[in-house]
């Protein structure tokens, strides 16, 4: 049985995440989508519970996809459920250079236990990001293409939020 970890901070999870995520638990037996506690990411838009709500949301009835919330180093979250690699998305070049140093790094950090798997999000959704989506909120433009729509609710009801604090 292989079993793969994908790791991100999901703030939120676009449609480019589910679409690698797709393609993933089709590979693979079983998917682990990890929100990781990023320390360097200090502008978040979405709690982790938040996020994780919205994930456990989407993926509760695929079978073979489960979503964790996590702290520490992605290879340290791969061995503890026994991922044989890690997944990430890549978009253009310009995910290139960090990805190939995080492959690097995770290789390792985990004694060439843990390897890294790209695969690519389908055309549609190599532009995407979730800043991007967020930039688009802010404008007050459609943003049914790019989120779940149960994103797309929890995303008007957080502005809602902020705009009244
Ligand atoms: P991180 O903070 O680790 O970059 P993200 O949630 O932004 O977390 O992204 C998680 C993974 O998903 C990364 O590998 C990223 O490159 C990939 N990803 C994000 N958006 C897309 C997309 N539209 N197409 C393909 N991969 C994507």
């Amino acid at each position: 049985m292989t079993r793969v970890l994908y790791p991100g901070s999901f703030d939120p999870i676009t449609k480019g995440h589910m679409n690698i995520i797709e393609q993933a638990s089709e590979l693979f037996d079983e998917v682990i989508v990890a929100i990781l506690r990023n320390p360097a990411k200090k502008n978040q838009f979405f709690t982790e519970e938040e996020r994780l709500d919205m994930l456990n949301t989407i993926y509760s009835k695929i079978n073979n996809v489960k979503v964790v919330l996590e702290k520490g180093a992605a290879v340290d979250v791969a061995e503890l459920y026994q991922c044989k690699a890690i997944i990430r998305g890549l978009r253009s070049l310009s995910d290139y250079d960090y990805e190939v140093q995080l492959h690097q790094i995770n290789k390792e950090l985990s004694n060439n236990k843990v390897n890294t798997v790209f695969l690519f999000a389908d055309k549609e959704y190599q532009f995407l990001s979730s800043t991007i989506v967020k930039e688009v909120l802010n404008l007050d433009k459609p943003i049914d293409k790019y989120v779940h729509p149960y994103v797309k609710m929890k995303m008007y009801e957080k502005r809602k939020e902020d705009n009244y604090e």
